[in-house]
């Protein structure tokens, strides 16, 4: 299955009706991708570099030109989701927390991302994993990694709740060391980014098997990010600098604010909303729906919960379990939790409608 091949050029295409209209992601699929590198990224927004040879390719790996989602779904999971499945194709849902200590000791909720991350390096599932870390020097500021180790792989846990533009060019990495011998990677990503992966994935004959390369696909939940210097300018606002902070949670409206001393302060988050990247509000995935795995925390304290959607997603979870690195629980035992991701879910395709009309 592929999506739509349009012989149409960079201009036509990710110019006019994504770029200019407001709705790119800055997922950097587009620049990764171009057989000609005539895309460079500029402020975080492609733009062309030389002249566009017309192939098409750039339109057909952004997840905000065309996106099928019936076609991406039939690729991803092997069919498309059901009337009553309203957060995608899920195999199934569990709630889960790492068992290691030094896990815990640094993840943004129960750990559950980090721990498969280790899983897989340490059993050989894959070589290495792309993240987004934080840049050297540069508290917050995203920057792509590629972890071969557990302390690689804790070095980039917790959230930011800014944007990773060179996350998916990360991708680059795997599919040069699959051209080279063969190496599987694991993804973690936004869903904006995860979208980017799939499309790359369902290229026709593209130059590396990006399925291959690419073995698992991690999902988090996601309701926006904020432009770097935005974040940086409300914390400075409120007499804070980011240099203190050691963790930041979005909770119930709130921006929890925990510094390297161990106080923690919360703040309105409404007036970040203004820092919030303007390709943010047209996204309508809150729950990462093509990943292999989608993994949030909806409010829950120490706990993730998993939405299990693929084969590669449920040998993941397993071999992570079968490590002895998880605890899990049925989803049932927290009744609240879905009714917060039904409610997350809707808002924000609510606002990706209102953003589109
Ligand atoms: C911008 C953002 C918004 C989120 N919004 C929600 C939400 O509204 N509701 C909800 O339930 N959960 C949300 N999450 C997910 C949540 O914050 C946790 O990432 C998730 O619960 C996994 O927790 P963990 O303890 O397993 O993660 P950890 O084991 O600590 O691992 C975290 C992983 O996230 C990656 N990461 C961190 N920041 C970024 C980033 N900016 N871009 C890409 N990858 C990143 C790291 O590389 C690391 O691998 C959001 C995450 C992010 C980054
Ligand atoms: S050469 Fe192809 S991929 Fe590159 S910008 Fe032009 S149409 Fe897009
Ligand atoms: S959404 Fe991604 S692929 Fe599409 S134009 Fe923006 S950066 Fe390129
Ligand atoms: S809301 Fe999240 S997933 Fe959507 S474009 Fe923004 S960062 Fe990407």
């Amino acid at each position: 299955m592929t999506v739509k091949t349009e012989l149409l050029g960079f201009e036509e295409t990710l110019g006019e009706k994504v770029i200019k209209a407001g709705l790119c992601a800055g997922c950097g699929s587009c620049v990764l991708n171009c057989p000609f590198w005539v895309i460079g990224f500029r402020d975080g927004k492609p733009t062309l570099i030389d002249e566009c040879p017309v192939c098409g390719v750039c339109a057909q790996v952004c997840p905000r030109y065309s996106f099928d989602v019936e076609a991406v779904e039939k690729f991803a999971f092997g069919r498309s989701r059901k009337a009553d499945e309203e957060f995608g194709v899920v195999k199934r849902m569990v709630l889960a927390r790492s068992k290691d200590p030094e896990v815990l000791e640094v993840c943004q909720d129960g750990g559950l991302v980090s721990s498969l991350l280790i899983t897989a390096v340490e059993k050989g599932l894959v070589e290495g994993a792309v993240l987004s870390g934080v840049k050297e020097g540069v508290p917050c500021y995203p920057d792509m990694r590629v972890a071969y180790s557990k302390a690689e792989i804790l070095a980039c846990a917790g959230s930011r709740y800014t944007f990773s533009d060179r996350l998916v060019l990360g991708t680059g990495v795997a599919g040069a060391f699959w051209m080279a011998r063969s190496s599987k990677y694991a993804f973690v990503g936004l869903p904006c980014q995860v979208q980017a992966v799939r499309l790359m994935q369902m290229l026709p004959n593209p130059p590396v098997n990006w399925s291959e390369a690419v073995r698992y696909v991690i999902g988090l939940f996601c309701t926006e990010t904020f432009t770097y210097d935005g974040l940086r300018a409300y914390l400075a606002s409120q007499g804070m600098e980011l240099e203190d902070v050691r963790k930041m949670n979005i909770k119930a409206g709130k921006l929890v604010v925990e510094f390297g001393t161990g106080e923690v302060k919360e703040l309105a988050l409404e007036p970040l909303m203004e820092y919030r990247r303007e390709g943010c509000e047209a996204c309508w995935d809150f729950s990462a729906e093509f990943a292999d795995i989608s993994i949030g925390s909806l409010g829950l304290e120490g706990w993730n919960i998993a939405l299990i959607r693929s084969e590669r997603g449920e040998e993941l979870f397993r071999a992570a379990v079968e490590a002895g690195m998880l605890e899990t629980r049925p989803v049932e035992e927290e009744p609240n939790v879905l009714k917060v991701l039904r409610r997350l879910t809707r808002r924000k395709r609510r606002r990706a409608e209102a953003r589109r009309s």
